[in-house]
């Protein structure tokens, strides 16, 4: 059986913040306990179900803020997950956490437990970004969590970072981005803010109280972080993300994400989490109220004989993969790998047919406006060049 990567979406933060259209909840705390119990319930259903015990390389715990549990939560998760997977010698094991409240013996806790890669939500470095984001930190908090961290043991810390947000100059995201590789992190993900329906953002747009983000300066500053990375060391590998050589000289890369970006199988636990694994794209219930409920409730054990791998009983949706669909979201996801892309070698080996002969127009059409190209070694992997890498959705949709 292939190996596996495993999501759990922890749906809960202390605050919301202003462009946030994720799935998670304020004030909901007091549920985290049941919550927990329903997600090792979910796990422990998804390994029953199944016929193999599951090999798993990765875990990526998301949210939402993962860091607003209690480190004894976080024990019962463990303690589920080694006992019902086959959890793989390397494995990384990745926890999305917030600068603001992080203390040295909590990250040393987490380290303990053998969480080995920290995500933290840094965004920016200039006071009224942090506060348009509705941020609950600041930058003292963002270098005491890096500090902390690396004494905790963490040797594998990434830092996320928005460009284009209203009112952020070349300027500003150039002392964002000094005071970020100041910090010297293994990994970067940059992501350009979209403003989306729903979120206090696109509210104080409506109301005229800010201003459209440009998308001429977002892409500005996009390639100036690509220089100043690129200065400093660090390797594009993704469209969004950079890495550093690690102490075996091979790249830091996010290998949970590489998992999605290959098109690879993972099973997702949690309020609103996705899954795909067996040829089937898995959705749960969105609001973790439904989803205890329908994970502890008794009517779940008289009705699961029905259920089966990868479904569960919080699944309310499973669309069943083509092969047709798995090439194309093969090709999307894919070219995002900057470096990667799409290997003609592995195309055939998995689908059985070449490249060419499922994409040969687009290709050739692509390769011709200057957004595709083969690498100059081998011209065995296609891939993005740096105009594609700023146009890439128009690269995306040829292929859907
Ligand atoms: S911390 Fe993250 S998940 Fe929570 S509200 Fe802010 S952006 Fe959303």
């Amino acid at each position: 059986m292939k190996s596996h990567s495993v999501y759990l979406h922890i749906p809960f933060c202390r605050h919301l913040c202003s462009y946030c259209d994720f799935n998670t909840y304020a004030g909901l705390e007091e549920h985290i306990p049941a919550y927990i119990q329903a997600l090792c319930t979910e796990i422990e259903f998804v390994a029953e179900y199944c016929e193999q015990q599951i090999p798993v390389h990765t875990i990526f715990i998301g949210g939402g803020t993962p860091s607003i549990l209690p480190v004894r939560e976080f024990g019962k998760i463990f303690q589920t997950i080694s006992r019902v997977f086959d959890i793989q010698e390397h494995v990384e094991i990745t926890i999305e956490a917030n600068p603001g409240r992080l203390s040295y013996g909590y990250l040393k806790s987490l380290r303990d437990l053998g969480i080995n890669r920290l995500s933290l939500g840094m965004q920016s470095a200039i006071p009224e970004e942090l506060r348009l984001l509705d941020r609950q930190h600041d930058n003292y908090r963002t270098e005491k969590a890096v500090n902390d961290a690396r004494r905790a043991g963490f040797g594998n810390i990434n830092l996320d970072l928005i460009f284009g947000i209203p009112d952020q100059t070349p300027l500003s995201w150039q002392m964002t981005m000094d005071l970020a590789l100041s910090l010297n992190p293994d990994h970067f993900s940059l992501y350009s803010l979209s403003i989306e329906p729903g979120t206090p953002l696109n509210d104080w747009l409506g109301e005229g109280l800010i201003s459209e983000p440009d998308s001429d300066i977002a892409a500005e500053m996009y390639e100036l972080a690509e220089a100043r990375l690129h200065e400093h060391g660090y390797q594009q590998y993704e469209i969004s993300n950079w890495a550093r050589k690690g102490d075996g000289l091979g790249l830091m890369s996010c290998q949970h994400n590489l998992q999605y970006w290959r098109n690879l199988p993972y099973l997702g636990f949690g309020a609103g989490a996705h899954g795909y694994a067996g040829e089937n794209r898995t959705v749960n219930v969105s609001r973790p109220d439904r989803y205890i409920e329908k994970l502890l409730s008794s009517e779940v054990d008289s009705s699961q004989n029905d259920i089966s791998y990868p479904s569960t009983p919080a699944t309310t949706r499973v669309t069943v993969i083509s092969q047709a669909e798995e090439i194309k979201e093969t090709m999307m996801m894919g070219l995002r790998l900057t470096g990667e892309g799409i290997s003609r070698r592995e195309f055939h080996s998995r689908f059985g047919t070449s490249l060419e002969e499922v994409y040969g127009g687009e290709i050739e059409e692509l390769l011709g406006l200057g957004l595709l190209e083969w690498d100059q070694v081998t011209s065995e992997r296609l891939r993005l060049t740096p105009k594609g890498r700023l146009l890439g959705n128009q690269v995306f949709q040829r292929f859907i």
